[in-house]
Order: structure tokens, then C-alpha cells, then sequence
């Protein structure tokens, strides 16, 4: 069986890496034994800071998947240093709201110094999964540069007006704080899925929307032209998984971004917003939280299967039997 996962940062690691433990631990009558997992991970967020390309939501995969993560923090790498930031601030060449580890710089020279060579994003990341076992393979959504951008919403404090900013600055410095009028994807129109994307879509055999933001995450993505179509174009059930437990989300900010949409922040809002596949919209099936079970009734009723299970990936186990639920719940809709 092929299993592919549209993800974005931490929220998607966390799923991508329970999926390939449910994988490691199915027996050999499970469906689940052997299974290939292919991630299409979110590009939106990329930038470019101090000619260094910077990929927040792939490097979160890359570094959950590779055990070289910092679980406690809840992002970068485990045991880093910051030499190297204090010397960019102390030249200015980063503002002071956003540091760059110095191991985490490894990987953007890296990546940086393959770009620079002539390779693709997609060879590129190709090349940064090679140092570890990944055990899953990683695809970026496209290999063109799709820039995310915050319409800062009224005049509230000096900081706001009536302009555009980054959304690393939004969302790092401001903390989503600054109120949000919309997104707007700079590049987007110029954008196509990767190839990697593409063929891995093409041979799912399951596909899932991992509990990432639904906006900058996976709203970026299907904002791709072609993705949603490559996503919907073949039978295979396609199955998300809310990010929003009992009204809020979990370790995130994605009210801000939901607001900005005029989406409410609600598990059964996200599923509408998602909309049905039938109906030109991405889902065949959507995962509630057990908080939620009382939202599945409605979700049926306009056509979505549904189903309540426990949502929060406190650990491996969770996240891995969260993900066997979710692959379980797609084939049950393919039979
Ligand atoms: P980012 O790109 O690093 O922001 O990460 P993602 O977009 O992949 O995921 C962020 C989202 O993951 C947040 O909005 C949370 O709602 C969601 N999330 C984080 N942990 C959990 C969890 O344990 N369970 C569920 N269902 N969602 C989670
Ligand atoms: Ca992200």
C-alpha cells in the first residue's frame, strides 16, 4: 500500500512520524505492513534570510523524522547552539525576532549552496533526506517560490495599517497578534505541484490531509494550481484529520490565521471550509476529536463520513494509533 500525506510543520511531523510507526508496528496481516509513505510538505512558509533559503515546515519533518529535533522546545534541533545568530544580529543581517541555530544554519548553507549550484528544491530536499533514515519520503508541494504574505488589517497600534508583511514576521514577531485581513501567496499563480507531489498522488492508494494549519499549511498547497486536482483526480479516499480539538488549536496559532479567513475555529467549520470532494472540495472523510463526537451527526448529514477518535498526539503511541485510525477509517471508505 502507498500512503500519501499533504502536511505542513510540526503538526505534520508529529502525524507523518506516529503513521511511520504504525507502519513499523503492524503485523503482517495488517494492510498497514509495509506500507510506502510519501509526504507532500508545505513550501508556503519558506523565505530567504541573510542568502540563506530558510524551509521552516520541511526542516520540521526533516529533523522530527531524523530523532534531531528538540522534542521539549517543540521545534529546531535538539542540543543547538546560537554563536553564530548572535553574531548575524550584532551585523544586523537578521532582525532580532528571528534566530538561526547554528547547526540549523548547517542545513540552510547546505540547502543554499545546492540551490546555488543549479539544483531544484525538490533535488535538494531529495539530498537532506539522504543523511538519515527517514523511513518516509519527503516532497516539497512545489519547486517554485511561493511567498506567504499577511494583509495587516486596520490601524490598531503603530505597528499595523493598511500593508503587507512577511509571514514569518507575523507570525514570529507578532506572534499572530498584529489582526490579519487575508494571506496572499506572491508566486502562487506561476506555481505547479512537484513532480514528486504529482507521483506520489498519482500511486496513493490512501491519501491524508495531516492536522496542520489549514490555512498557511494546507490552504497554501491546494492554493497551488493543479494540486487539488492532482489530489481529487484519482479514487483514492481521502481523509483528514482536524487540527482544532473541542474549538481551539493544539500547540498552534492557527486562530489568527483562521479568523483571517472568516473560517470559525471549529473541527466540523474546518471540514466545510475543506469542502467535499464530490463537490469540487478536497475530503471524502474527516477525523473529529472525541470532544467533537457531537459534530459528526452534522458532518454526515452534509455528506462528509465522520468519525470521533482520540485526537491529540501526546506521544508516539498516540500519534501512531491516530494515524492507523485515520489509514483504517480511508480504506473503509474505498471498500
Ligand atoms: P506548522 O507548519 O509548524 O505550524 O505546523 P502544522 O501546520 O503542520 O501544524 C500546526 C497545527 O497542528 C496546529 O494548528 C495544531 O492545531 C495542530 N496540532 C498540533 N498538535 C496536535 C495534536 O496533538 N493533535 C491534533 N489533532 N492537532 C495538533
Ligand atoms: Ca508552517
Amino acid at each position: 500500500m502507498r500512503i500519501a500525506v499533504i502536511a505542513g510543520g510540526v503538526g505534520g511531523a508529529r502525524f507523518v512520524r506516529g503513521l511511520r510507526e504504525a507502519v513499523r508496528r503492524a503485523s503482517d496481516i495488517d494492510p498497514l505492513a509495509g506500507a510506502a509513505i510519501d509526504v507532500i510538505v508545505n513550501t508556503g512558509d519558506d523565505w530567504w534570510l541573510a542568502g540563506l533559503r530558510i524551509t521552516p515546515d520541511f526542516d520540521s519533518m526533516l529533523y522530527t523524522l531524523s530523532g534531531q529535533n528538540d522534542e521539549q522546545r517543540g521545534w529546531g534541533r535538539v542540543g543547538e547552539s546560537e554563536r553564530v545568530a548572535g553574531e548575524l544580529q550584532a551585523w544586523g543581517v537578521t532582525p532580532e525576532w528571528f534566530t538561526l541555530g547554528d547547526l540549523d544554519l548547517g542545513t540552510h548553507i547546505a540547502r543554499t549552496s545546492w540551490l546555488r549550484a543549479g539544483e531544484t528544491p525538490s533535488q535538494v530536499a531529495a539530498r537532506l533526506q539522504q543523511r538519515w533514515e527517514l523511513g518516509v519520503r519527503l516532497h516539497p508541494a512545489t519547486d517554485q517560490e511561493v511567498d506567504t504574505h499577511v494583509i495587516i488589517a486596520g490601524d490598531r497600534g503603530a505597528a499595523a495599517g493598511s500593508r503587507e508583511i512577511h509571514f514569518q514576521e507575523w507570525w514570529t514577531r507578532y506572534r499572530a497578534a498584529l489582526p490579519a485581513a487575508g494571506f496572499v501567496q506572491h508566486g502562487v499563480d506561476r506555481a505547479v505541484p512537484s513532480e514528486g507531489a504529482l507521483d506520489a498522488l498519482l500511486d496513493a492508494d490512501v491519501i491524508l490531509v495531516a492536522p496542520s494549519n489549514p490555512v498557511v499549511s494546507i490552504g497554501t498547497q491546494l492554493s497551488i494550481p493543479g494540486m487539488l486536482e492532482a489530489i481529487t483526480a484519482e479514487p483514492a479516499p481521502i481523509v483528514g484529520v482536524s487540527p482544532i480539538i473541542g474549538g481551539a488549536s493544539v500547540r498552534g496559532m492557527a486562530e489568527a490565521c483562521l479568523a483571517a479567513i472568516g473560517v470559525a475555529v471549529d473541527a466540523g467549520a474546518i471540514a466545510r471550509h475543506y469542502g467535499l470532494r464530490r463537490d469540487a472540495g478536497l475530503l471524502d472523510g474527516w477525523l473529529v476529536a472525541e470532544e467533537d463526537a457531537a459534530l459528526v451527526d452534522g458532518l454526515e448529514a452534509d455528506g462528509f463520513a465522520a468519525r470521533a477518535v482520540p485526537l491529540w498526539m501526546r506521544d508516539l503511541d498516540t500519534a501512531a494509533a491516530l494515524a492507523s485510525e485515520a489509514v483504517a477509517f480511508a480504506l473503509g471508505l474505498s471498500s
